[in-house]
């Protein structure tokens, strides 16, 4: 039995739908402009340059539908994302080979400090700051793969208040999700817990205290967050 100085923190963690264990997370990934349509609201080409990622904090997770305005900003934006949730890893994975390594999907929230994440890009500095902040990660139960598959089209959705501000469809995905997995796995040991959010259709924008967002994603369900 290993003595702590101090008491370990909790182990950041996503419910399982229709069940009472829960996924231990590890790691998130996060791919940016990965919607044509996005990257083309964003300011950027489309074409199929390399991907990149960004990571958040495991304890950035929020499942309690709730999600509280955060300080130093005045222009929080929505993300609506498919989440990859890994239940294997490993190093330079084929792409052939990565659909085995999921465990389930699940829908996330990539909350983003816009206004902050903007002086950044300007800046040439990290994004953390407007993307891995407290509770900036709302996120559903996960499904597992066993029981709903390998979704890789179907409608990917946000409404606000009632009304539809983001529509896609995963098949628009720039790379897919095995391409993210194999990516990721050249440069980074991914592993049983990793957790990668596959990217935004078009139609981000910000958010203000009252709000409700329903997320949707055709076979996974909905899910809804509050901004308090
Ligand atoms: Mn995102």
């Amino acid at each position: 039995m290993t003595d702590f100085v101090i008491s370990p923190p909790a182990r950041a963690v996503l419910p399982v739908r229709g069940s009472d264990a829960v996924f231990p997370v590890r790691r998130i990934y996060c791919i940016g402009r990965n919607y044509a349509d996005h990257a083309i609201e964003m300011g950027h080409d489309p074409d199929r340059e390399p991907p990149f990622f960004f990571q958040k904090n495991a304890d950035n997770i929020d499942c309690s539908g709730k999600f509280p305005y955060p300080p130093e900003t005045a222009d929080v934006h929505f993300e609506m994302e498919m989440v990859v949730a890994l239940g294997s890893g490993g190093r330079d994975i084929a792409e052939a080979d990565a659909l085995a390594h999921v465990w389930g999907y699940g829908m996330g929230l990539d909350m983003t400090r816009r206004d902050l994440q903007g002086v950044a890009k300007k800046m040439g500095r990290p994004w953390e700051i407007g993307k891995a902040f407290e509770k900036s990660a709302p996120m559903s139960a996960l499904i597992p793969a066993t029981e709903i598959g390998h979704p890789d089209e179907g409608a990917i959705t946000l409404s606000v208040n009632g009304v539809e501000r983001q529509a896609g469809d995963l098949n628009q995905m720039i790379w897919k999700v095995p391409e993210q997995i194999a990516y990721l796995s050249r440069f980074y040991d991914i592993a049983a817990g990793d957790i990668i959010m596959s990217g935004t259709p078009a139609g981000v924008g910000p958010v203000e205290r009252g709000d409700v967002l329903i997320g949707r994603v055709d076979g996974l369900g909905d899910f809804t967050t509050r901004v308090t």
